[in-house]
């Protein structure tokens, strides 16, 4: 399962990672949006590298709710709104537990996205984060129906969101600032799709 301190290496490595895509995400945000993106989201990742430095909370509701308050407070743009949605919801489904198994983190993807959702308004296919963060929750869901390893449910749930950012590229956005080009805003993916599949990056199983 995963602990405390491993959700705060996941955030740890989202920054790192997100260090290293920022002139990519840049570049997708100049393409379809106002080029903010990269900006608006390391940010928040170093916002939370520094108040989890040394600092875990007492459990996973506590870390994720934490994450999404200083998502909302220091990324701005629709995506910090919708990020901090993303945790707190995901927060509020975990509650006071000290670590959780894969069920428990799909469940809690599922409670995130529909947190995404309420408050976005985005249905699958409008070019957004909800196309990648969709099938890495099912991803998610179909692993812990299988009885999946964690390791394995969390290499399917970044492959799965690898394809559904890449699935953005020949799609018309119908939400957010994209939308306002219509359809010039196909052949692009989506800045938010992108950095949603490097989240679940972070968080699949790596070589040190
Ligand atoms: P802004 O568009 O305010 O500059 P960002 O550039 O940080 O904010 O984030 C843009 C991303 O936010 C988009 O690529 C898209 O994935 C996501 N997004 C925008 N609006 C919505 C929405 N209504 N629902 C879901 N995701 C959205
Ligand atoms: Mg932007
Ligand atoms: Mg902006």
């Amino acid at each position: 399962s995963l602990t405390v301190a491993d959700l705060v290496n996941w955030l740890h490595r989202f920054d790192e990672l997100t260090a290293t895509e920022l002139d990519w995400l840049t570049e997708l945000d100049s393409a379809i949006g106002d080029a903010d993106h990269g900006v608006n989201l390391i940010r928040g990742t170093r916002a939370l590298r520094e108040r989890f430095e040394g600092q875990h909370p007492a459990n996973v509701g506590e870390l994720l709710g934490q994450a999404g308050v200083t998502l909302v407070a220091t990324v701005g743009g629709a995506s910090g709104a919708l990020y901090g949605a993303l945790f707190v919801e995901m927060a509020r489904h975990v509650g006071s537990a000290k670590s959780i198994d894969v069920a428990t983190l799909a469940s809690s993807f599922r409670a995130g996205l529909s947190g995404v959702v309420t408050l976005g308004r985005a249905s699958p296919a409008d070019k957004t984060m909800v196309d990648a963060l969709t099938p890495a929750v099912e991803a998610l869901e179909v692993a812990a129906e299988r009885g999946a390893s964690l390791r394995q449910a969390l290499v399917d749930a970044f492959a799965a969101a690898a394809a559904g950012r890449e699935a953005t590229t020949p799609l018309v956005a119908r939400k957010g600032r994209a939308s306002y080009l219509g359809v010039r805003s196909v052949d692009h993916i989506d800045p938010g799709a992108a950095s949603t599949a490097l989240l679940f990056e972070a968080l699949s199983p790596h070589l040190e």
